[in-house]
């Protein structure tokens, strides 16, 4: 039969082809949102990596990092084998060893630690998600001395929220994205919440909602806002401030919200000089006090049957006059000083800008208000027909919380959207368990002088939240008893530790030496320490009689051959995030939403193929070989000889209450609190590796007071008890710091911070110009300088990673382009950048969306040349760079000769976004093509193989069936 040439020729496309020949499920570790992912493997090879569908975090949401997942997977950074220094610090000379040795080795120096001084040891964790084993671990070790990043990334936030409401953004709350009307985005945020933001911006673009950016840089989520406010650094709490002013002048804040879910009504004694002035009145029993206008007498502020005055002054029995703490805060701020016309110069603004948003706000919240048909019961048994919101949300992270003046700041934004009525109610803020929790959780640190002691766990977490003087970990003299310095007169209320200042007290010996340095997927060398030439000094800095190092001993565990390894002493490499077991815990940072309580695991997708394991199962490892009580039986054997997986499923917090919550008891049925299951990771790999519980649509907003949510949260072991959380205007703990600063009470600072500690610890936020903006003379560094996470990087890992390089391979100086024009520099052009610390040298991006008095990099793409494996002419490393190299760790000398930290005076978190610097044009003979400063290039490690200059990954998993 002859062949038609007119026939229409059928062309048989696989539309959808095999592509794997397994598939896996498990959560992406590429950044901290902890999206659920399904790995599809082929030949035993990672194919690809999809979003779970199905996953209560990312609903199938990938991004480009979570897909990269595979170049991290494959990178040629990856470590190989456990190493011990035999050349000089710095020198990358090492021995490979095996990891009986290696685990030997640490367990000699640090039983040592325990057995004389266990604050000898220094144990800090960078983005580690396991937060739950670590601090335990370092609990039972009897250290003080642990932290994770939080100091340096956004303490003040997260500290300004749970001190105020009980809860904060991202992983303690989120906007009521299916109704908000109104939403404010302040400063960088992007970097957390990934994911869920994206999702939740598409669905407000999709009602029309609007959306308005407060931020000095327009990218990022930024660039789809409805309207942009490019804010001078520095400035949102003025700004923040300003409309409180414009909403209390005009009269539209919740009345009713403040009295029934605040301490609006407490009454706050008036008796300046008394030891108990600004504190809370209170009964013979310790309860607060209101004034009954029903009655006009004084009456228990929790009492239910009063109208409590929130204005005026009263008479309290002793016959001192007390005010409300609302007539505080009106007071306060409805002066002339938080006026639009007075801020809005500072802040970069027009003052109609600041009116106008005030205006929007209180337009929604109230003329827009918004009613669910959802009956609930409030604490006290009150009896509510429908649920009222106010539709006005806001989110901030890093942006608002890295100045000095952060912690004021971020709770001035808590203050907003209390007065708004707004915090867990329909439209608004919301709360994803297990917060709310009482403001703030009833959680002190431990690690006072009497709780150290040689070969004894301490009685409780090193984390935790000082309710006033009694809870520092200060000694006799008022002086630190950690090395960081938390929890002491120069950070009281360090929630998250001040990990940036580790290295450079360890080198002092301030407040005292330490033997050993132990950290995790924490880059001290490099990007997370500030001021990069003096850490690297501290890291190699010799005793001139000892001859020994000033740091004597350094372990650290990783994955990948980053700026941190060759000054280690030890190094014990870690798996990638898809060789081993995880869980995702409500003991630790959860992935719950607003609607419903989650966790989630990690399980090996593959085996390793190196002689690496999982830092969690060495920690435990080392906890039996150091006897500590609760990695070791009684017989002196290990408690969980099947390492991290094991330890998930059996260890109990509380009487059953374990790392996960779901599956539960030994039948798998129970949820938040039951005994161990030992079929409980088979579950969750059942379940696609989560597990999440759904409230009833009356358990799901205003939890601080709901009962049904109250009751739901001790039954899942979230809480304690079902009381209702006050939110608190007022924060009576800063007043009792105050108090102790101005000679009362048994506890007092040392002289040189009494006037520090006065001055900042204001229980009602307050403004104050940044402090290496005050200490420097504007004209000579007249720019703010930012630094900012780009959507497709997270960390330094992300910049190492072999598709993410191709997206950002090195970074710019992005700078306005009007300003530029009057600093005759062009695009391209290559500029000095300096900063009363030191200098640096980078090339200009022009761009429009950027606050004039502004320059902005991507932050830990900037790489020293040899490391991460990379080639050494890798523009990571020859024209990338980073701010941190000329950001002081320390703020200038005090008259006496102090030195603070270059941090916020409350929770002592770095203040690396309060940088100010001149920008000076390169002449042509010293623009050149490379940044500076450059440092000597880190040799490359004979064991660890180079990577390929040409990438062709879908060559190495594709079959003669593909
Ligand atoms: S946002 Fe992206 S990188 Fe982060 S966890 Fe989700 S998929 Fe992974």
């Amino acid at each position: 039969m002859s062949i038609n040439p007119f026939a229409t020729v059928q062309e048989k496309v696989e539309k959808s082809p095999k592509v794997s020949d397994e598939v896996k499920y498990t959560t992406c570790y590429m950044c901290a949102c902890r999206c659920g992912i399904k790995v599809h493997l082929k030949n035993g090879e990672i194919r690809y990596i999809e979003g779970n569908r199905n996953h209560p975090v990312n609903k199938g949401v990938l991004c480009a990092k979570g897909s990269a997942g595979i170049m991290q997977h494959y990178s040629p950074a990856r470590l190989t084998k456990p190493l011990k220094r035999i050349g000089e610090r710095g020198s990358g000379e090492f021995k490979e060893i095996e990891w009986d040795e290696a685990l030997q080795l640490a367990t000699s120096w640090l039983s040592n630690i325990r057995e004389t001084d266990p604050k000898k040891l220094a144990f800090f964790t960078g983005r580690d998600q396991s937060q739950g084993l670590t601090g335990f671990w370092a609990s039972q070790f009897g250290t003080p001395n642990h932290a994770a990043h939080g100091g340096f990334c956004s303490v003040n936030m997260a500290a300004a929220g749970l001190y105020t409401i009980g809860g904060s953004f991202w992983e303690f709350g989120e906007p009521d994205w299916e109704h908000t009307k109104y939403f404010i985005m302040f400063g960088v945020a992007e970097d957390h919440d990934s994911n869920p933001i994206k999702m939740g911006l598409g669905k407000l673009k999709t009602r029309g909602a609007k959306f308005v950016s407060v931020n000095p840089i327009k990218t990022g989520y930024s660039a789809i806002a409805d309207q942009w406010i490019g804010i001078r650094p520095g400035t949102d709490g003025l700004l923040v401030l300003s409309v409180i002013h414009e909403l209390l002048k005009s009269n539209q804040i919740d009345l009713g919200y403040l009295v029934r879910y605040t301490n609006a009504p407490w009454l706050v004694i008036q008796d300046e000089g008394a030891p108990d002035h600004g504190l809370f009145a209170r009964d013979d029993e310790g309860s607060p006090l209101s004034w009954n206008k029903a009655n006009d007498t004084i009456a228990p502020a929790l009492a239910t049957d009063i109208t409590p005055a929130i204005v005026g002054s009263y008479e309290l029995p002793d016959g001192r006059n007390a005010v409300p703490a609302f007539q505080l805060l009106a007071e306060r701020y409805m002066a002339d000083e938080y006026k639009p016309e007075n801020v809005a110069p500072k802040c970069g603004l027009k003052a109609d800008i600041i009116k106008n948003l005030a205006q929007e706000i209180a337009h929604v919240a109230f003329q827009e208000e918004l009613k669910l048909d959802v009956e609930w019961t409030d604490w006290a048994g009150r009896k509510h027909k429908s649920m009222i919101g106010r539709p006005v949300s806001m989110h901030a992270m890093r942006g608002i919380s890295a100045h000095s003046n952060g912690f004021h700041t971020c709770r001035a934004l808590h203050i907003l959207q209390i007065l708004l009525g707004s915090i867990d109610a329909p439209g608004g803020f919301r709360y994803k368990p297990p917060f709310p929790k009482p403001a703030p959780p009833p959680l002190k640190p431990a690690g006072k002088v009497d709780q150290i002691n040689p070969n004894s766990p301490m009685p409780g977490p090193p984390l935790g939240f000082p309710m006033g003087p009694e809870d520092l970990l200060v000694d006799e003299n008022g002086d630190p008893t950690r090395i960081d310095k938390a929890f002491s007169w120069e950070a009281p209320i360090s929630a998250h530790g001040v990990m940036h200042m580790v290295l450079n007290n360890a080198w002092k010996g301030d407040p005292y030496e330490v033997d050993t340095i132990f950290m995790y997927m924490a880059n001290m060398s490099w990007n997370s320490s500030m001021n990069i030439p003096d850490t690297l000094r501290m890291l190699t800095d010799k005793n001139n009689e000892t001859g020994e190092y000033q740091i004597p001993r350094i372990i650290y565990s990783d994955a990948f051959y980053s700026e941190m390894i060759p000054y280690c002493d030890l190094v014990l490499p870690d798996t990638t995030y898809l060789e081993r077991w995880d869980c995702i815990s409500l003991l630790d940072r959860p992935i719950c939403d607003a609607d419903g309580v989650a966790d989630s695991i990690r399980q090996p997708i593959l085996k390793p193929d190196r002689d690496v394991r999982p830092f969690q199962d060495v920690l435990i490892e080392l906890g039996s070989r150091l006897k500590l009580p609760a990695f070791t039986n009684e017989d002196g054997n290990a408690k969980y000889p099947g390492g991290y997986p094991d330890y998930i499923v059996n260890h109990e917090r509380a009487p059953g209450i374990g790392p996960l919550a779901g599956f539960r008891g030994e039948d798998g049925n129970s949820e938040g609190k039951g005994s161990p299951n030992p079929r409980q990771l088979a579950q969750y790999v059942e379940n696609q590796c989560f597990w999440r519980h759904e409230f009833e649509p009356t358990e799901k907003y205003f939890k601080h007071s709901n009962k049904a949510y109250l009751d739901k949260a001790v039954k899942l072991g979230l809480i304690g008890a079902p009381n209702q959380i006050i939110l608190q205007l007022y924060l009576e703990p800063l007043q009792k710091f105050r108090l102790a600063a101005e000679g009362h009470g048994s506890i007092q600072p040392p002289d040189q911070h009494r006037e520090r500690i006065k001055k900042y610890f204001d229980p009602l936020p307050i403004y104050y110009t940044p402090f290496e903006e005050a200490a420097i003379d504007a004209k000579e560094f007249p720019m703010h300088a930012l630094t900012q996470r780009p959507m497709a990087m997270y960390h330094s890992w992300g910049s190492q990673n072999a598709w993410l390089r191709q997206i950002h391979g090195f970074n710019k100086l992005y700078m306005s382009r009007i300003k530029a024009e009057k600093l005759n520099i062009e695009n391209g052009d290559w500029v000095f950048v300096k900063s009363s610390e030191g200098r640096l040298k980078a090339q200009i991006q022009l761009m429009e969306g950027v606050n004039e008095d502004t320059v902005w990099t991507w932050n830990a793409i900037g790489k020293r040349r040899g490391a991460w494996n990379l080639s050494d002419n890798a523009p990571e490393g020859t024209k990338g760079f980073l701010l941190n190299h000329i950001i002081s760790q320390l703020l200038p000398e005090k008259p006496n000769g102090y030195r603070y930290a270059n941090a916020d005076p409350i929770t002592g978190q770095a203040a690396w976004f309060d940088l100010r610097v001149s920008i000076e044009k390169a002449e042509p003979e010293q623009a050149g093509v490379v940044s500076e400063p450059q440092f000597d290039t880190i040799k490359p490690m004979s064991t660890v193989k180079r990577g390929n200059n040409v990438l062709r990954y879908g060559e190495k998993v594709k079959t003669k069936d593909d």
